[in-house]
């Protein structure tokens, strides 16, 4: 697995340190080959290498996660960041009815999604759907959208022999506002490969039914091709979002990334089977792991964040144990604190430390109040943060001043800081980091 063969490139450096360029370059070699198995087309894995190296290079080597485990959790994160949030939903809100439009190649999976897509409409939301074929291309293709329609209990538009396709749209939305459907669902015909025909065709469809939604079918399984068919549909038509179907099989869905990389929108749905109730909502984390391929990257991650988090604490134990906690670190604690944890979450843990906890609590948490306390200390000298006791009278109101508080505010964030190193040198006589890492355990 990916895992065992990062393991091995860094079977040499562990302990501390920053990996180095050379280290995260090894790794990314094996995640490259990882990335090309799981069908991601090369230029998008050129990019995403790219950016994951810049941001594993100079981050530090924890002492409780070996640096495989390190890189594995930075290119997991920035494969989630990159495939984007969770479960968009579609976008519905248009004076009714709001016409949802699917193109990709033929069969993507178009018209199977459709009718899942339809079904799901009007079985969990109780929308009124009207499904409409424009395949006039293959012979019996609107009646396979007839027939599915049946099965999903949602109307299709009669089909009138002899129709072009824009004459079809026009036909459904006239239709669908007479008898007062919500929503219109347009099935396109597709081509083996993309032809200009075709994006003739959808273009002329999209002018005249005004979609809502323009949604992109595509195979999970389409490996370098992916690239090719998102920039040409996403060139002709305004796409909104994207399909990717049959990953019930084996892709281990690199297409998602390259989707989501080449058009820049959302995947909306993952089509799971070839059954009308098989699709699902897109998990960008399930995804991801996925296309790593690693089985239990979840927990792994997870160890690893937890490690992170012990890292974190036993550096501020240390300094605490030294009395050397002074107005920069209270601002990284700050900072710790809007990312949750951080001195909030280790105070909890420590008597004494409760009324520091709670002064912190009192208000601390709120966004505004950190951003303003992040001011003040910006506003001070260096050594003022270094020497808190140096801050008399005329500095308070030129600090004020500075960052747009009153003296009051500066007072109040001198005496949490006071209250906090209060905490800390009782801690000290208590027996201080041993005991407190016990109690930790
Ligand atoms: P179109 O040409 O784009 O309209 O594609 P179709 O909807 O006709 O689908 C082509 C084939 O793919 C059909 O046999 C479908 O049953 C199958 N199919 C579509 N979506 C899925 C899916 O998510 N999983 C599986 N296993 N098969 C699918
Ligand atoms: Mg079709």
């Amino acid at each position: 697995s990916l895992s065992d063969r990062l393991s091995g490139v860094f079977a040499g450096l562990r302990g501390r340190g920053a990996l180095s360029e050379n280290d995260v370059r090894g790794a990314m070699r094996e995640v490259r080959i990882a990335l090309l198995e799981a069908d991601v087309a090369l230029p998008v894995v050129r990019e995403f290498i790219d950016k994951a190296t810049e941001k594993a290079v100079g981050q530090d080597v924890l002492r409780s996660v070996t640096p495989g485990q390190q890189v594995v959790k930075i290119v997991h994160d920035a494969l989630v960041e990159m495939l984007g949030s969770d479960a968009s939903d579609l976008e519905l809100n248009v004076t009714p009815p709001a016409v949802v439009m699917m193109v990709g190649l033929q069969g993507s999976g178009k018209t199977t999604t459709t009718a899942k897509i339809a079904k799901r409409l009007s079985a969990r939301e109780g929308k009124k759907v009207l499904m409409a074929s424009l395949d006039v291309n293959r012979p019996a293709a609107q009646e396979q959208l007839a027939v599915l329609g049946e099965q999903a209990g949602v109307a299709t538009l009669p089909i009138v022999q002899g129709q072009q396709p824009v004459d079809i749209a026009r036909r459904a939305l006239q239709s669908a506002k007479l008898q007062g459907f919500d929503v219109v669902m347009l099935d396109t015909a597709g081509r083996l490969h993309v032809d200009q025909a075709l994006m003739d065709e959808m273009r002329a469809v999209s002018a005249a039914s005004n979609p809502a939604e323009t949604l992109l079918v595509v195979d999970s399984l389409t490996g370098q091709d992916a690239v090719n068919v998102a920039k040409n549909f996403s060139d002709q038509v305004p796409l909104t979002g994207v399909v990717l179907t049959r990953m019930d099989g084996d892709a281990r869905g690199g297409a998602a990334l390259s989707m989501r990389a080449v058009t820049g929108k959302p995947i909306k749905f993952v089509g799971t089977g070839e059954k009308l109730d098989g699709l699902e909502a897109f998990h960008p984390e399930r995804v991801a792991g996925r296309i790593l391929g690693m089985g239990d990257v979840v927990s792994l991650v997870e160890r690893a964040a937890e490690a992170v988090n012990q890292e974190d604490a036993e550096a501020m134990a240390a300094k605490f144990a030294k009395g050397q906690f002074d107005l920069n670190d209270l601002r990284n604690q700050l900072k710790q604190m809007q990312n949750m944890g951080g001195l909030g979450a280790l105070a909890g843990m420590i008597p004494g430390m409760k009324q520091a906890q709670a002064a912190m609590a009192s208000g601390a948490v709120e966004d505004r109040l950190l951003v303003r306390m992040d001011a003040m200390i910006g506003s001070m000298t260096p050594k003022e943060r270094s020497k808190p006791e140096l801050l008399q009278a005329k500095r308070k109101i030129r600090i004020a001043k500075g960052s747009g508080v009153t003296v009051q505010d500066v007072n109040k964030l001198l005496k949490m800081h006071q209250d906090m190193s209060g905490a800390m040198k009782k801690l000290r006589k208590m027996g201080g980091i041993k005991a407190m890492m016990a109690m930790m355990g």
